[in-house]
């Protein structure tokens, strides 16, 4: 029984097997030092003891087991170092993305264990579309990559942060056999061309995150740049210029001008600053970084930062720049405390629209409700090379409307002439919003019920 239970005991703790093997052989030599007896005799009436050939055997077994267990540690490390390598990529990478969508597709459609991120999409008739996308979870998978087999850990790590993102910490490690470190540069460009084909034909919308920009959502369809209905001859104002601006840097270098571009729309709120430039962006197949410069937290050497880190083939949008100073709402006393600490001064955003540490390449729109509330300085030629007025519906926008909405009607141009006079003789001014939100509001309606419904409807709102 006590051999047994020693042998359990063995194999569950070799630490204390090695103390009962040493306390052992003390006795052994204590026999040996005081007995009378001839050491060959003393050791045959060791052998013929049970008890401690046990001993002796349990004393072996637990140093096998932990030489074995050392070996097979060191083996391995051995054999990770010389036959394996891995990958990691943190989620601060920017191929981070990327290779999340590349083992999507690689094992995502197998794999029992996803999650999911979900997003919505608003479409110009107001209907909201929900898309799920599925991700493989955190944890570990396997994918097979051209015949080899590549393990995938998805790992979070919760007691530490992504300070910039404020979010918990992820990565994700592959593991391959073999020392070709090709295998990896292969598996990040097949994951940047794939995301670059999921992302063709539409628009990546970048928010800031601390100091970085980062995409927010999943790439957007763009609205064509014939939806956003300007008065006459602004949108193909505005488009040739940024065309001419993009085809010509050689220009600007020769003549030592810093190759960017500033605009500013101005005019009431709905009627299509934001929606144009976003339509802009889309027809250029360009991103559009969105900074809101009344954002706490947005200090000016962020702002100069991020201004200079915009990604490639983006538009920066300033979007409300009169309310970026102080506040529409705030008082003075809150401004000045806040001033340069947690919010953007003005000598702060003119320093990062033209300041030394500028990149070179760049697009700027900046939106504003009331262009008289801004500083003449930030609206000053080379700041701001293009202005324009985008103000309520005349007569010729609303008709255009008109025909954007009800495409299907054979009688439109008669139709849209008429909705649009009496629009405008109701002499108040109309914002494109509005006109869109009535269409939808009518979709269903006959133009005369369209029409008659317009007076009441108007008046109502
Ligand atoms: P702003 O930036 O001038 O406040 P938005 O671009 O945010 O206006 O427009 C708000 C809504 O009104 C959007 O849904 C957009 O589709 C619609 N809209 C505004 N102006 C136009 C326009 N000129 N043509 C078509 N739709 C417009």
């Amino acid at each position: 029984c006590y051999y047994h239970l020693s042998i359990i005991f063995t194999l569950k703790s070799q630490f204390c097997i090695f103390f009962y093997g040493i306390s052992r052989l003390l006795l052994l030599l204590f026999y040996i030092c005081f007995s009378e007896m001839p050491l060959t005799d003393v050791l045959s009436t060791l052998g013929d003891n049970p008890y401690f050939g046990a001993g002796f055997g349990l004393f072996g077994i637990g140093l096998g087991a932990a030489l074995l267990r050392k070996g097979a540690s060191t083996g391995l490390v051995l054999f990770r170092r010389n036959f394996m390598m891995t990958l990691e990529v943190p989620c601060r990478d920017k191929s981070y993305q990327w290779v999340l969508l590349w083992v999507t597709q690689k094992a995502a459609r197998r794999t029992q264990h996803l999650s999911v991120e979900t997003t919505f999409e608003q479409m110009d008739t107001g209907r909201v579309n929900t898309t799920y996308h599925f991700l493989p979870s955190i944890g570990v998978h396997l994918i097979e990559y051209n015949g080899k087999y590549i393990q995938v850990t998805r790992t979070r790590e919760q007691q530490s942060l992504d300070l910039h993102a404020g979010v918990p910490w992820e990565n994700v490690v592959l593991t391959a056999f073999g020392t070709n470190k090709s295998l990896f540069t292969n598996i990040l460009e097949e994951a940047r061309q794939m995301a670059l084909k999921t992302m063709e034909g539409r628009t990546i919308v970048y928010t800031a995150l601390g100091s970085e920009w980062r995409p927010f959502g999943h790439p957007q369809k763009p609205r064509p740049l014939s939806s956003v209905v300007l008065d006459e001859g602004v949108s193909e104002r505005i488009l040739k210029d940024i065309q001419k601006f993009i085809a010509k840097p050689y220009w600007y270098i020769e003549r030592g001008i810093p190759y960017r571009r500033g605009y500013l729309l101005h005019g009431p709120p709905g009627c299509g600053k934001t929606s144009f430039i976003k339509a802009l962006a889309g027809e250029l197949q360009y991103g559009v970084c969105l900074l809101n410069l009344s954002e706490r937290g947005l200090t000016d050497d962020r702002l100069n930062y991020l201004m200079t880190a915009a990604p490639q083939s983006t538009i920066i949008l300033l979007e409300d720049v009169d309310a970026a100073f102080g506040g529409r709402h705030e008082s003075k006393q809150v401004a000045t405390a806040y001033e340069g600490l947690s919010r953007v001064t003005l000598s702060g955003l003119l320093n990062a629209l033209d300041g030394a540490a500028s990149s070179e390449a760049r697009i700027l729109f900046m939106t504003t409700n009331y262009i008289d509330r801004l500083d003449a300085a930030l609206i000053r030629p080379g700041r701001v090379d293009l202005k324009e007025y985008i103000g309520h519906c005349s007569q010729s926008q609303i008709e255009r409307m008109y025909h954007r909405f009800f495409l299907d009607n054979n009688d439109n141009e008669q139709r849209a002439k008429e909705f649009a006079e009496i629009v405008i003789k109701t002499g108040k001014p109309v914002s494109a919003a509005q006109i869109q939100g009535y269409f939808m509001l009518v979709e269903e309606y006959s133009h005369n019920e369209i029409i008659q419904n317009h007076q009441r409807i108007w008046e109502s709102k």
